[in-house]
């Protein structure tokens, strides 16, 4: 049986492989970093919402499942370049910075995942020119090495605010979808500070809460146990006072209905979810529709969320739209199942 190409290293893509090899099935998995983990371990993320599991557990243990595995053979700093069908797989050619080699693979799995909304695009919020002013994948590191300090000055900060659906909802950035994880991520982050540094005041600017489902726990002890202050309003501008010390947040708070001016000492923004590059090249490559937000768009999301609607090619995680882990996990077991059985057949 040829392998079948897992296209993507993230939690969805190991997770594939992972499958295939239980099955006894042969996987390629190709990742254009120089590691495997994707976003998890790009912006070391701390603990995982909701159940405050740490990131390197979840990863370690798809991890330990893929690497030295014998039915998993792993090409990192690789891509593909080209697809054309061959028999009932495809033929694809993986270029690396000095090869380029083509392989027959019996089915493909697209597992592409997602990026991070570049928050400076939100010009108004001064990400990239206030040192203080930080996206949320940055705190997740100053989490995880739990080194809490402001970048300007080293101080530990007494205030830090959360702005939410930052490049998310938004007509202006042209990105209307909710981030689904933002709300969640903000949250556990602030409680995480708050266990750790009680003496840190925490407070979550939003428009909505989207703690959905079983993860709305977090949000209620966020407020009851951790002392996180919620703050129903739209923060419009972010600029700099005291001589450049203090962060200064200027906007609505549309409960009391009326403006609001607070200053802080750390704005942590939480970017949304865009497709991601990889995403957009696989699209090309393999020829495939996207959806109006520029994710793959399985044929019937509704009974099979996995199944381009391209005998052989199947789609999991968040290449198909804002996702959390667990379910990227799912779909990616989902996908490997399709693809053996496509590729056995
Ligand atoms: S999950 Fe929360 S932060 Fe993200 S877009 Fe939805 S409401 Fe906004």
């Amino acid at each position: 049986m040829n392998p079948v190409l897992v296209l993507g290293g993230g939690p969805a893509g190991l997770s594939a492989a992972a499958e295939l090899a239980s099955l006894g099935a042969p996987a390629l998995l190709v990742e254009k970093e120089n590691y495997l983990g994707g976003n998890p371990k790009r912006w070391h993320y701390s603990l995982l919402a909701p159940d405050l599991k740490p990131a390197e557990e979840v990863l370690g243990e798809l991890l330990r499942k893929v690497e030295g595995n014998p039915r998993v053979e792993t090409r990192l700093e690789t891509t593909v370049t080209q697809v054309e069908p061959a028999g009932k797989g495809f033929r694809v050619s993986l270029r690396t910075r000095e090869t380029l080699e083509t392989r027959e693979v019996g089915a493909c799995i697209l597992a592409t995942g997602f990026d991070h909304f570049d928050s400076r695009r939100k010009y108004e919020y001064g990400y990239g020119r206030y040192p203080d002013v930080l996206d949320f994948k940055e705190l997740e590191g100053m989490i995880h090495d739990d080194r809490i300090l402001r970048p300007s000055d080293g101080a530990v900060p007494k205030r830090i605010a959360w702005i939410l659906c930052v490049g998310s909802r938004d007509l202006q950035v042209g990105n209307t979808w909710c981030c689904r994880m933002g709300c969640a991520v903000s949250i556990k982050q602030a409680v995480e500070i708050r266990q750790k540094h009680p003496e840190i005041d925490a407070y979550v600017y939003y428009m909505d809460i989207r703690t959905y489902g079983l993860w709305e726990d977090l949000y209620w002890k966020s407020m009851q146990q951790y002392g996180v202050k919620f703050i129903r309003g739209r923060i419009g501008q972010i600029t700099m006072a005291e001589g450049g010390k203090r962060l200064v947040a200027t906007g609505e708070d549309t409960i009391l209905s009326r403006p609001t001016e607070v200053p802080f000492d750390m704005i942590v923004l939480a970017s949304g979810m865009e497709p991601g590059h990889g995403t957009q090249e696989a699209a090309k490559l393999f020829h495939l529709p996207v959806g109006p937000e520029g994710f793959l768009t399985p044929k019937v999301a509704d009974i099979n969320p996995v199944d381009s609607g391209i005998p052989g090619l199947y789609l999991a995680g968040a290449a198909t739209g804002p996702k959390a882990i667990p379910d990227s996990v799912t779909e990616g077991m989902g996908a490997a199942l399709r693809a053996f059985q496509y590729a056995r057949d």
